[in-house]
């Protein structure tokens, strides 16, 4: 009989790596780590349920990446450098398969980043994993979302719009390439370029639930506006080739689950971004979100990302 002491053991104990500054681990009544000096602890909880956050059918492996991914990325948008998770999971059932795999996913990008797991809790009940990520960054440098400056350029890394269509069409039970799946399943946080951003951004925030939606976060928290050409938009040529511009274009601004990065630089900043980014606007002293064409014309399409309530 698998007893939970011994699901914890097997499946989630079994990490090669531990960091120097883990005190005590798995084991005790909580964990022990030390902040190394001149910085501070950053944290953050992301919890995906299934049905919800994921279809019912998705690889457990993916599932077990994606959760941790989710929580990376939102490390990732405060420049912090990750270090320490948690993980309260709640399973329907102790199925050894489905274990192995998502400790796999989890485990393979936990390994990716040197992040070691130090404790979480174990329930029975429907599939839901909730991670809790602790970062690091040095005093007072972290990036947020309320010092974005009228002037700064707006910009987003990568491409947005294909976690949405996959989605969609994984809704409508459709084949799609593996490059198009991995884009949902298995997002990159964007944690080396949220460190570069430490000393260029003023402003950063992941996209999760939408460009629009996520902008206009940074646009309320600064009190100040944006200027966005969506011409501009990154959209990849996979997206277009599968779907109509039009629709390309709603995915970019309203579909969730990209994880990359919106932040705003001061121009003399531009020059140290030597990564894959693409500017789409400016910030303005007026405030409201304004979506124009090259043309000057207003776009008039739905901004509304996904809303849980
Ligand atoms: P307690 O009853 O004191 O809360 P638990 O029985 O919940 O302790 O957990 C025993 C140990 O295993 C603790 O150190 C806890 O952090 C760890 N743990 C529990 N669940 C998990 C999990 N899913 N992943 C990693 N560690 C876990
Ligand atoms: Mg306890």
């Amino acid at each position: 009989m698998m007893n939970e002491f011994q699901i914890i053991q097997d499946f989630f104990n079994q990490q090669k790596m531990h960091r120097d500054d883990v005190t005590l681990g798995i084991g005790d009544d909580a964990a022990i780590v030390s902040i190394p000096a001149d910085h501070q602890l950053v944290i953050t909880t992301d919890t995906l349920v299934e049905n919800v956050h994921f279809l019912a059918n998705t690889a457990p492996f993916d599932i077990g990446y994606k959760s941790l991914a989710v929580n990376l990325s939102d490390l990732a948008a405060m420049g912090a450098t990750p270090t320490w998770i948690t993980l309260a999971l709640t399973l329907p059932q102790k199925d050894p398969h489905w274990l192995s795999e998502f400790s796999r996913g989890l485990m393979t990008l936990a390994a990716q980043y040197n992040i070691e797991l130090i404790g979480g809790d174990l329930t029975r009940g429907p599939l839901t994993i909730t991670i809790q990520a602790h970062g690091v960054v040095p005093n007072h440098q972290a990036l947020r979302r309320d010092q974005a400056k009228p002037g700064d350029l707006i910009y987003i890394t990568h491409t947005l719009g294909n976690a949405a269509l996959a989605l969609e069409l994984m809704q409508q039970n459709k084949i799609i390439p593996e490059s198009l799946s991995t884009c949902l399943n298995r997002p990159e946080p964007r944690i080396t370029i949220g460190k570069k951003l430490l000393t260029i951004a003023h402003a950063a925030i992941d996209i999760s639930d939408g460009l629009a939606a996520d902008l206009s976060h940074i646009l309320a928290q600064s009190q100040v506006g944006a200027e966005i050409n969506i011409e501009q938009l990154p959209i990849s040529k996979q997206l277009l080739e599968i779907t109509s511009p039009e629709h390309a274009l709603t995915l970019a601004l309203t579909g969730g689950d990209d994880y990359e990065l919106c932040f705003t630089i001061p121009p003399d900043k531009i020059q140290m971004l030597d990564f894959d980014c693409t500017c789409i606007g400016h910030i303005t002293a007026k405030k409201g979100l304004h979506l124009r064409y090259a043309n000057g014309n207003l776009y008039a399409g739905t901004l509304r990302g996904y809303q849980h309530f």
